[in-house]
């Protein structure tokens, strides 16, 4: 039966879509799950799992939102006020543990053997006997993920340890596995309310319009709002370095009337004014450098790309040009390795200038 209907008829009938995301929404699950793809590494079956998107903000994923506002909620009333640390100290392996894992080791050198050898129906049968000792083992409660037959296992990656990404001018202290911060008076564990506000760049009117357009530094106002997440990032990063200890927080990103987003961040713990804000300005410095106003490559002098670096290089002289983590990470290895701790204060101009402002009250 095909009916003629008006454009506008047509118009008012939901889209597939909407009536998808209206079931979802009903039905408490995500209105917008990522298609992951998963590689089973034994059978080399690829399977499409959705994913729920895990969205914070309520017009993008409304469940997922609500999910995780009660999980905050949840993790607030139950945490927030702990005088003592959680014990994460997991139980020590029961002997039905320790067995099964004996006898999967055996199984898996079995298996090489059979493979080594030739023997594909051998080889065949251990790999599901393997999979039934993988069930049987986490329903014994193991956690963490089992070695796969087939893939050799990865030699762990080395990281650098002369790497520095530490702030300049930050008093570093090690991280150690606290969440609680000082203690007053024996039992009063004061927390700490901050905002976190980008400098002026400009004056502005009550509608946050600025006064004057042609001074107002629009370019700046755009660089700090392409850099606020990074910027959140290192903040919390250098200041659990600074104080010494994982400071937990919760927070929200609010624009301000004049469009530059701001941070409201309830910190569990007291820290001082003067630290936070020593963090808040070396982070700022940190998250600027190098310079982003100055033009080096232009019409035919391009940075090419070089495979053995995995970045761009300059042209002439094919040493990486583009600043990034990599480039930062090098810099920062060849100044430690100088053993010079002084000089790597990056080419900060205008301290002063770029300070964001803290506000913070205890
Ligand atoms: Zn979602």
């Amino acid at each position: 039966m095909t009916e003629y209907l008006t454009r506008s008829e047509r118009m008012k009938q939901p889209s597939a879509l909407d009536i998808a995301r209206a079931v979802a929404e009903e039905h408490g699950v995500c209105v917008r799950p990522l298609a992951k793809e998963r590689v089973d590494l034994d059978t080399g079956r690829v399977d499409i799992a959705p994913v729920p998107c895990g969205s914070t903000v309520a017009s993008v994923c409304p469940t997922c939102a609500e999910k995780n506002r009660r999980l905050r909620m949840a993790q607030c009333r139950e945490g927030w006020h702990l005088t003592e640390e959680p014990d994460f100290t997991p139980d020590a392996p029961s002997d039905e543990q320790r067995e099964l894992t004996a006898y999967r080791a055996d199984l898996v050198k079995a298996f090489r053997l059979a493979l080594d050898e030739g023997d594909e129906v051998g080889a065949e049968e251990v790999r599901d006997e393997v999979a039934e000792v993988d069930e049987e083992l986490r329903q014994l409660g193991v956690r963490g993920s089992l070695p796969s037959l087939e893939v050799p296992l990865k030699a762990a990656r080395k990281r650098s340890t002369r790497r520095r990404q530490d702030a300049p001018n930050l008093p570093r202290r090690p991280v150690s596995k606290r969440t609680i911060g000082r203690v007053f008076g024996g039992k009063y564990q004061p927390s700490t309310f901050l905002t976190l506000t980008l400098d002026s760049y400009g004056k502005v009117r009550s509608d946050g319009t600025p006064v004057d357009p042609a001074t107002y530094n629009y370019r700046r106002a755009a660089r700090d709002a392409v850099h606020f997440a990074a910027l959140l990032d290192r903040f919390v990063q250098n200041l659990r370095r600074c104080v010494g200890w994982e400071v937990q927080y919760f927070s929200t990103v609010e624009p301000q009337r004049r469009l530059a987003p701001h941070w409201h961040a309830a910190v569990r713990g007291s820290i001082s004014r003067a630290e936070l804000r020593a963090v808040a300005e070396a982070t700022y410095h940190q998250v600027w450098w190098p310079a982003h106003d100055e033009i080096k490559y232009s019409g035919d002098n391009l940075p090419v790309w070089d495979v053995r670096a995995k970045g761009f290089v300059d042209p002439h002289t094919r040493r990486p040009c583009l600043p990034g983590k990599t480039r930062w990470t090098r810099s920062c290895d060849r100044l430690t390795s100088r053993g010079s701790a002084s000089k790597s204060t990056p080419r900060a101009s205008s301290a002063a200038l770029r300070k964001p402002a803290v506000t913070s009250a205890t």
